[in-house]
């Protein structure tokens, strides 16, 4: 019996949703699965968007801001200010986002099943058959993040190295400069990775990534803040957190008809802990190699991704150099150096390459996306 779908994709965020666009738009029949009732609940991410993704989606206004530059502090709260001609972060409303993709996707005949939870699938003649929903595919793709279900049941690569991230939101705080993304480094304020204050939209988003081995602990970068806005008590509106991969692509990634994407698939840079462009940039590159396979009898999908994903090999070896961490001294002694501006430029602002269509027209009706998303009808 023919399959019910080609595509069936496990989680519908960031990678899932671009992903089930794309595969769409090309003809495929596609199906994405969603443990979370709504595309914008349950957030874990801070959201900022590199220019570089930012490009190509046609956001509507209110669900993003542009910030241009980077503030990096030392421990002792000195800091330096770093920006790029031309360049700059958005920070997002991640929900509305999120809801967006799901809305530009289901336009472009993507069916999107939110509430359902993966169990596992058993191969049958032509696919894969999953279990408790009782719906088939002749490919199936994981996008359910860094701790892959999918990954487990087909015995694929695991993320064995992660940050564990932890963010509050609160209502805009005046006093902290509105044109950058203010990272905090210290042993104590961020060990293995960096603290932020980000000047989001409609409020103030403050987080800390560290190694797995320490409890994400928003004391000292709170009290950081503190020094800089003189404003305490903080009235705190939202928390966020989860984990970030950032021991690069995992392998195994594919097995017989099944692949990984996004942050399932380790596609995280090292370095930085960003992984909302990769998702975009190989969530749509999984679907064209799809569908080259299934319409045309194209190379093994992930034959073709293998070739093309990124090793992340220099990124990886400086990643366990910030794992030991700089004692705080040196950070200090470092900030205004010429090296650490150069560093520090190249980490934030070196381009990143990506392409992808501008949206569909679901771009252009916010305000039946964000109804449809909190109607949870998409
Ligand atoms: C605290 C924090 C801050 C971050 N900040 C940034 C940032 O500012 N910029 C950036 O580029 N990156 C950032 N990242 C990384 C970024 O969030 C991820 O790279 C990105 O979300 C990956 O998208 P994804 O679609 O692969 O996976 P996810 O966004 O993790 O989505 C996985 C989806 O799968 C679903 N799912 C999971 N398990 C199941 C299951 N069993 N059944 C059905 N569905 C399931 C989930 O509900 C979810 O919708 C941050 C990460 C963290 C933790």
């Amino acid at each position: 019996m023919k399959p019910d779908f080609d595509l069936i994709i496990v989680g519908g965020s960031f990678a899932g949703l671009v992903c089930a666009r794309t595969a769409a738009m090309r003809g495929l029949k596609v199906a994405v699965i969603d443990r979370k009732r709504d595309p914008g609940a349950q957030v874990r991410t801070t959201g900022i968007l590199v220019k570089e993704a930012a490009d190509v989606l046609d956001l509507p206004a209110g669900v993003s801001r542009k910030v241009r530059g980077v503030r990096i502090y030392a421990p002792s709260g000195r800091h330096r200010d770093l920006e790029s001609d031309g360049y700059y972060f958005l920070a997002t409303d991640t929900p509305a986002l999120l809801r967006w993709l799901a809305l530009d996707a289901s336009l472009a005949g993507a069916r999107l099943l939110y509430g359902a939870r993966w169990q596992g699938a058993c191969y049958e003649p032509g696919g894969l058959r999953l279990r408790g929903l009782d719906i088939s595919t002749r490919y199936l793709i994981g996008a359910d993040g860094a701790r892959s279900q999918v990954a487990r049941s087909f015995g694929l690569g695991p993320n064995e190295r992660v940050l564990m991230g932890s963010e509050i939101h609160v209502p805009s705080l005046p006093g902290l400069d509105r044109g950058h993304l203010h990272c905090f480094f210290g042993r104590d304020q961020a060990p293995g990775y960096i603290g932020w204050a980000v000047p989001g939209v409609g409020c103030t988003q403050i987080g800390i990534a560290t190694k797995s081995d320490r409890r994400p602990d928003l004391g000292p970068v709170l009290r950081q803040i503190e020094a800089l806005t003189g404003l305490s008590d903080l009235d705190l509106t939202e928390r966020r957190g989860g984990l970030i991969p950032v021991g690069g692509p995992v392998r195994p990634f594919a097995s017989d008809r099944v692949m990984l994407i996004g942050d399932a698939a380790g596609l995280v840079s090292p370095l930085t802990g960003g992984g909302i462009h990769n998702a975009f940039r190989y969530g749509r590159r999984a679907a064209q190699v799809v569908s080259d396979y299934l319409q045309d009898r194209g190379t093994e999908p992930s034959q073709v991704l293998a070739r093309e994903i990124p090793s992340y090999a220099l990124k990886s070896l400086m990643r366990r150099t910030m794992d030991i961490g700089a004692p705080d001294w040196m950070i200090e002694a470092m900030l205004g150096t010429p090296v650490m501006g150069a560093l520090a430029q190249s980490i934030f602002f070196r381009p990143r390459t990506i392409t992808l269509p501008s949206m569909t027209p679901a771009f252009r009706h916010a305000p039946a996306a964000r109804a449809l998303g909190a109607t949870g009808l998409i």
